[in-house]
């Protein structure tokens, strides 16, 4: 019997962050909150470190499963006395990546105190600086690269935590996005390509906060102030906001999954918002690839924007082909053999009386491997679509990411060593189109140097 993701995914984000330091304010509360906008980037656990709290300790509380899960009474934070916090919702991948221990915010004791650490992100030499420190005699607990980061701190040796900082994140190699305390300070990172969102934002009532995503402040009334800059240090104490520049940033490179995939439509990204970078993209999408059809409709939630610019520009209905249901947990088996086979999904099921007969344009922001597309299309015929359309909303993924997506290996990837028109042969749809990359920048509306777009044009940054 099998277990299989919902919607399988094919691509996912690894973790969300957020904190802040105030005074009288309900923090944790804040954070509590902030982490709920962000569960979109994981949901395996959930943790939030506050602190000081008696005693001068920092408070932790973390666990596997939802937000919802870990916090099931949100308003007992309220009664949390701090003034900083730092909250974390995990992805994880690999082997171990699943173990309750992983999750975070870690929360460890070294000779100059505590330390709270989280992160978003995958450092590539991270076998190589776990070895150094284990042959040091370092014993690690987890396996994250949290961990890795607090015994550098921990071996450093100064008790100023922004100049341990300093000195030991310039050995990093990876796209993250830290967020580390010590209980008397909260200090943001980036890595020198910035590949991982950071920003802050204004307290109302005074303070600051940062996140992965800006949707994340909107939930809690905070004000944006900017993005972090790549290789930047922010740190945020009682005298406000620091920066720093501790990592030699040779240019910025935001993924650009970010704006395609991942992000919450309600964010902004270098000032650019998701929802309408997505409605663009499928603009551009019809401009390039127009089809003769009956309707549009997008694969939810991802693919609606870019659906909805698709049938605007072509001026065909946008129509609700398929409806996602929202209340199914993480994992399901199917009731019966026969469903298996065919590839019946319980979480999206299509509108019959709505693509019965008709000519269907399916949007999709990505393809990966290529399953989900193939259960799709099944679903769009048997429900009587005449003739369904595949059109994509992104360039054919052909390579793998190194920094921190979970893209499988290059050779499980459809558009790999294959022709796009041999596509829809694999997939089952009439026809299939992609959006160049040159029309992909143009919608996101950065310049191309700005954004990491390696797994599409094998152009990997180097660090
Ligand atoms: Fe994003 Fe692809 Fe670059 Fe990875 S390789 S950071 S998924 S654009």
């Amino acid at each position: 019997m099998g277990i299989e993701n919902l919607r399988a995914r094919e691509l996912n984000e690894a973790c969300g962050v957020c904190g802040g330091f105030a005074e009288d304010q309900p923090l944790a509360f804040l954070t509590c909150f902030s982490l709920y906008a962000l569960q979109h980037r994981g949901q395996e656990s959930a943790g939030i470190a506050a602190g000081p709290g008696e005693g001068r300790k920092m408070w932790l509380k973390r666990g596997m499963g939802l937000v919802s899960d870990v916090f099931p009474d949100s308003a007992d934070l309220k009664g949390i006395v701090c003034r900083l916090a730092l909250g974390h919702v995990r992805y994880s991948y690999g082997e171990g990546g699943r173990s309750p221990e992983n999750t975070q915010p870690l929360k460890l004791r070294y000779r100059h105190g505590e330390l709270a650490i989280i992160h978003n992100g995958y450092l590539l030499n991270a076998g190589e600086l776990r070895e150094e420190l284990e042959c040091q005699g370092a014993i690690f607990q987890t396996d994250t690269d949290s961990e890795l980061l607090a015994h550098m701190i921990a071996r450093q040796g100064s008790a100023k935590l922004e100049e341990a900082l300093a000195e030991v994140v310039p050995r990093l190699k990876g796209a993250y996005a830290f967020i580390v305390s010590d209980g008397h300070k909260v200090i943001g990172l980036r890595d020198g390509f910035g590949f991982r969102p950071l920003s802050v934002a204004s307290l109302e009532g005074g303070g600051y906060f940062m996140a992965s995503e800006t949707c994340a402040f909107d939930t809690i009334g905070a004000e944006f102030i900017r993005d972090l800059e790549p290789g930047e240090m922010l740190v945020l104490d009682e005298r406000g906001l620091h920066s720093r520049r501790i990592i030699d940033s040779p240019c910025s490179k935001l993924c650009v999954f970010e704006y395609i995939y991942f992000a919450r439509p309600d964010s902004n990204l270098q000032g650019r918002n998701v929802h309408l970078v997505r409605r663009e993209l499928g603009r551009q999408l019809a401009r390039e690839h127009p089809v003769e059809a009956d309707i549009v409709s997008g694969v939810p939630d991802s693919s609606i924007a870019a659906a909805s610019g698709f049938a605007e520009e072509a001026g065909l209905p946008y129509e609700m082909g398929l409806v996602k249901n929202r209340y199914i947990g993480r994992t399901f088996i199917k009731p019966t053999q026969k469903m298996r086979e065919e590839g019946v999904d319980i979480k999206l099921n299509p509108v019959r009386k709505i693509v019965e007969g008709k000519r269907v344009v399916l949007v999709d922001d990505s393809i990966v491997r290529g399953t989900t597309s193939v259960k799709l299309i099944k679903i769009m015929r048997r429900a009587g679509a005449r003739e369904v359309h595949l059109r994509i909303s992104s360039p054919p993924v052909k390579g793998s990411c190194y920094y921190g997506i979970d893209i499988p290996d290059a050779h499980e990837l459809i558009a790999y060593n294959r022709r796009v028109e041999e596509i829809p042969s694999v997939t089952g749809a009439d026809s299939i189109g992609y959006l160049s990359m040159e029309r992909t920048v143009e919608a996101v509306g950065l310049p191309a140097e700005k954004l990491c777009r390696a797994c599409f044009t094998g152009d990997y940054p180097v660090l």
